[in-house]
């Protein structure tokens, strides 16, 4: 096994069969950038950005975010960072912001819901990513989406944060990408009307399964039931997949089923453009695809598509 993960560094990723996959990072502060930089990663596919929401006692200004995103999009030499904005409530919270109370804080306002309620807290983190876009191949990813018109408002507020830094003269990445988590049902239904709104897919599964199965992402009582390979999950993966490709958008994983062996070779056969996991497991996916026929992980794709039950797919999975 050792040796087999030494001989994929340095390769190419390519299948067997000469068709090219991307490979990055997740990472959860500054300190996991630097050293997914040593890895041979194509980017950073996630890079949450709470912990500089969680790890302090006010909400991070823009200087500070500035600061941080900057030394990861230098840190990275060019390679693709894709932040993330803000991803509060469900079960992550702040100490100097109390959030009200709610009965189903994971069905409430979270994430790019409160972005979107609270420009002062959102628009420093849009400028600070902008501003960061000017040191290196920085993209900005939304979260929680779930209508056209989220995106819509999200991406004027950030043209809105464009026009003032224009106006105060600072130097900010003016064609910045600003794609989108595909993490609910709702996104994967109209995935091919967001795919004419974003730049880019990133399938965030552990989430997705959460919401598709109404299963506690959290919750060891309802584990059996949250499973990420149940066809509702395919299903909406590979509909999500073929969606961005109509558009002309790629589409990535970001979620945990990106990093499990099985699942790759079936998200490659499903044509995901982009695997993103944390940085000790990229070696591990990188050998396992490059063994992979992409022509029978194609097939093979089709085939567990058209199973009914987790066991069915489980049976068919290569
Ligand atoms: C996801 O939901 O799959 C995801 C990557 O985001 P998080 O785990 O941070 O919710
Ligand atoms: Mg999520």
């Amino acid at each position: 096994e050792e040796k087999r993960l030494k001989e994929s560094a340095g390769l190419p990723s390519l299948t067997k069969d000469g068709v090219g996959f991307e490979l990055c990072a997740n990472a959860g502060n500054l300190e996991e950038v630097r050293s997914a930089a040593e890895y041979e990663i194509d980017g950073i596919g996630l890079f949450r950005s709470e912990f500089l929401y969680m790890g302090s006692d006010h909400f991070p200004t823009e200087e500070e975010q500035f600061l941080a995103y900057k030394e990861a999009a230098c840190l990275l030499k060019g390679k693709e960072l894709t932040i993330r904005t803000l991803d509060i409530g469900g079960d992550k919270e702040l100490s100097y912001w109390q959030l009200p109370r709610e009965e189903n804080p994971f069905l409430g306002c979270r994430a790019i819901r409160i972005c979107l309620k609270e420009p002062d807290i959102f628009k420093p983190q849009l400028r600070a990513i902008l501003r960061a876009g000017a040191y290196g191949n920085v993209r900005i990813m939304y979260p929680m989406i779930t209508s056209v018109e989220e995106i819509r408002e999200a991406n004027k507020i950030l043209e809105e944060c464009k026009m003032e830094l224009e106006g105060e003269g600072l130097p900010y990445k003016k064609d910045i990408q600003a794609g989108i988590m595909i993490e609910t049902p709702a996104a994967v239904m109209i995935a091919e009307e967001l795919a004419g709104e974003a730049d880019f897919f990133s399938i965030g599964t552990n989430d997705l399964t959460q919401y598709f199965l109404a299963a506690d992402r959290g919750n060891e009582k309802v584990a059996e039931v949250y499973n990420s390979y149940h066809p509702s999950v395919l299903r909406a993966i590979a509909l999500t997949i073929q969606a961005a490709h109509k558009q002309g958008i790629k589409a990535g994983m970001c979620g945990e089923f990106a990093s499990d062996e099985k699942a790759s070779v079936l998200l490659l056969g499903m044509g995901l453009d982009e695997f993103s996991m944390s940085a000790g497991e990229i070696s591990r996916i990188k050998s396992r695809l490059r063994e992979t026929d992409c022509k029978a992980a194609r097939k093979a794709a089709d085939n567990i598509l058209s199973q009914s039950s987790v066991k069915g797919v489980i049976n068919c999975l290569i």
